[in-house]
């Protein structure tokens, strides 16, 4: 059997099936965005599909402590604008 890969959201942490998140992802060149693909290349995050959840990723710093970098608050708006964009 197949194991479903669970990830936790940044925020709330609560464990999902990965594919019920939103995934981030910062690629080599440093580029922040929302992967809704979930397969580009680059290190991930996720965030749960609670409006709240993917609210508070514009002001808090988890998405920078998660990459490790400062992240650009216009980048940080853009990715809460798609996500709530592409809400399944
Ligand atoms: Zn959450």
């Amino acid at each position: 059997m197949k194991k479903v890969p669970i990830r936790s959201c940044l925020i709330c942490n609560e464990k999902s099936d990965k594919r019920a998140l939103y995934r981030i992802v910062k690629n080599k060149e440093g580029q922040v965005f929302f992967d809704p693909t979930l397969r580009a290349n680059g290190r991930g995050a996720y965030v749960c599909e609670k409006e709240s959840c993917i609210e508070k990723l514009k002001d808090s710093k988890r998405l920078d402590k998660a990459f490790q970098a400062d992240i650009d608050i216009e980048d940080k708006e853009k990715i809460v604008r798609e996500i709530m964009e592409n809400k399944k």
